[in-house]
């Protein structure tokens, strides 16, 4: 095959790298890019070189943000004693497109793996304790889902946060959510309802 120049084999280099892309797609991917006008492909560019400038974890609930704190965490009209843990930004969005829930979230970032507590690093402990530490939050919903991952962490956190914090009541989504299936990819409906009927596990 004819060498590529160099400036389009640079860039097909880096989109080969995505998730789903080829060499084959990412060329193709790239020629697209030659084709738009110029000031598109451009504004393209621009887009992905403001992309870690102008994004924020948001240091409350780790949700990739465009201010720190997050328009959730910031939003007065939430309750701020209860706090909705999840595994990932994917599921914390689930949950609000139920629309069911008004309170705070914190995202795990994982989930335990079936070995137990050794990949502990894994997870946003250091927030989570902060959040508790804060003194506001009087419930935590464990909303990770029903696979073995999400009752190993279930476990893992519960005994953290009843050792630190007894008082604190601790409940997970009532089991509407079909066995082995993860938040994210849960119906709105049966997400409302296992937030409404979430079952204490204490
Ligand atoms: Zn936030």
């Amino acid at each position: 095959m004819q060498k590529l120049p160099e400036s389009l084999s640079a860039v097909v280099e880096q989109l080969a790298r995505l998730p789903g892309l080829g060499p084959k797609s990412a060329l193709r991917a790239a020629m697209t890019f030659l084709k738009w006008p110029v000031a598109e492909t451009r504004r393209l560019g621009a887009a992905i070189f403001d992309l870690r400038d102008h994004l924020h974890l948001c240091s409350s609930c780790g949700a990739i943000a465009d201010n720190d704190p997050c328009a959730l965490c910031s939003d007065p009209g939430r309750a701020r004693d209860i706090l909705c843990v999840t595994a990932d930004w994917d599921s914390l969005l689930c949950i609000e497109d139920s629309g069911f829930y008004r309170g705070q979230y914190l995202i795990l970032g994982g989930l335990l793996g079936v070995g137990g507590d050794a990949d502990t690093e894994r997870l946003n402990l250091e927030r989570l304790d902060q959040r508790m530490a804060g003194g506001e939050v009087r419930e935590v919903i464990m909303a990770l889902g029903t696979t073995v991952e999400a009752e190993n962490t279930e476990v893992f956190l519960s005994a953290r946060i009843g050792r630190r914090n007894p008082e604190i009541r601790l409940s997970r989504l009532a089991q509407g959510i079909p066995l082995c299936s993860e938040v994210k990819f849960v119906d709105k409906d049966t997400l409302r309802q296992s937030l409404k009927y979430r079952q204490d596990l204490k």
